[in-house]
């Protein structure tokens, strides 16, 4: 019998894999490709909302889990995943500017927030009060990640490209089964996919769609990443990922033509020189009701599990709560209440 089935392998089912790896169990996984979101992901990490100058949510720590996280991917893949990359924000007021310094005080933002203000980054991107530099982002290529990840896994025989179907699944008192696959315990990780699983869809995911074109440009000329009303980040060769949008109506998986107006308009306006939008990618985010990532054990079936509700900041976010699920499950380590599916339980569940 298996230690584990994990269902689904973006960002979420990548880092609850490799943390099963490293424990030596023994798992299987199923993907079938229905979600995009970790694939067309921008990427970032970046622990500074840009909005409001703030500290996304535990992002210190996660930055300290995520980084090494990924460059032991690098190494395991032998392929290229980390590039760090600075992020200019442009302001567009004084008053925006004062808030960068008041911010860059505060100790856990200071390391983050350069407080020499750039006047100049680029001839075509013109701000009239400047820009700020954030220091120790960069870019994940989810991209090479997941299929490198998928392609090892396929070497070693233990993915399954087809569709977990849910009613397949047994349940017995201390292990499941689902078409000759047994295991001790199942983990699902299908980001907005989890509308379609009966055990644990009574959680309020809340899909929000997000896209982001791709535009070339042999006059930009641009290195690091910027965000002003989108952001523009560099993929080499004179093109640019520009967005991203966010959409909490349309649920449609495929790239539309008013998202793509949208941005085409924001990037006029960023930038002065020609560019041609080349491609247009759109996936569904699987953010939970209060933006924390939502995770733990099912509250009637004890071997059933998620690992979802990651929002807009899965980079940093997956590496850190897949190490405490696997903490939960093998070592009896509470999970902190504010991730704990059981946040979510009462309404449903009798406890
Ligand atoms: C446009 C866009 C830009 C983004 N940019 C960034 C960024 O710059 N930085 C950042 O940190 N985050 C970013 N995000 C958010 C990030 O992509 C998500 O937080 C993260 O990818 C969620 O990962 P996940 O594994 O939970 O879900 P998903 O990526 O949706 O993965 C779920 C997987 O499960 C599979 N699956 C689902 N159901 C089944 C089933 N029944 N059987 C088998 N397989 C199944 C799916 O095919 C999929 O591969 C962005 C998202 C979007 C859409």
């Amino acid at each position: 019998m298996l230690d584990y089935i994990v269902v689904g392998l973006g960002l979420s089912g990548i880092a609850i894999s490799r943390k099963l790896e490293e424990r030596n169990k023994q798992f299987m996984v199923f993907e079938d490709n229905s979600q995009k979101s970790s694939l067309v992901a921008g990427g970032l990490f970046n622990p500074v909302i840009l909005k409001r100058f703030t500290l996304a949510w535990n992002a210190n720590k996660q930055m300290k889990i995520a980084i090494p996280f990924y460059k032991k991917m690098e190494e395991k893949l032998q392929a290229k995943i980390v590039h760090p990359i600075e992020i200019y924000r442009k302001f567009f007021s004084a008053e925006e500017q004062n808030n960068w310094f008041e911010a860059a005080d505060k100790p856990l933002l200071s390391e983050y927030l350069d407080t020499n203000l750039v006047k100049d980054i680029n001839p075509n991107i013109p701000s009239e009060f400047s820009f700020g530099r954030v220091r120790k982002t960069g870019v994940i290529n989810t991209d090479v990640l997941i299929k490198e990840y998928r392609n090892y896994l396929e070497n070693e025989s233990i993915i399954h490209f087809e569709r977990f179907e849910y009613d397949a699944l047994q349940i017995n008192e201390d292990s499941v089964s689902y078409n000759g696959v047994s295991a001790k315990q199942i983990i699902f990780c299908e980001g907005f996919g989890m509308q379609h699983n009966p055990f644990f869809n009574y959680l309020p995911l809340r899909g929000n769609k997000g896209e982001y074109i791709t535009i070339y440009s042999e006059e930009l000329q641009l290195e690091e990443a910027v965000k002003s009303s989108v952001f523009i980040i560099p993929l080499g060769n004179n093109l640019y990922k520009v967005g991203a949008t966010y959409n909490n109506q349309d649920k449609d998986p495929q790239p539309g033509k008013e998202a793509r107006e949208e941005l085409e308009k924001k990037i006029e306006k960023l930038i002065s020189c020609k560019f041609e939008v080349v491609d247009q990618s759109a996936g569904i985010r699987p953010a939970s009701k209060d933006r924390k990532p939502i995770l733990g054990r099912h509250p009637k079936y004890k071997n059933l599990y998620c690992c979802n509700g990651f929002g807009s900041r899965g980079v940093l976010i997956s590496p850190m709560v897949s190490e405490q699920l696997i903490a939960f499950v093998e070592d009896d380590l509470q999970l902190p209440p504010e991730i704990d599916l059981q946040r979510f339980n009462r309404k449903h569940y009798q406890a």
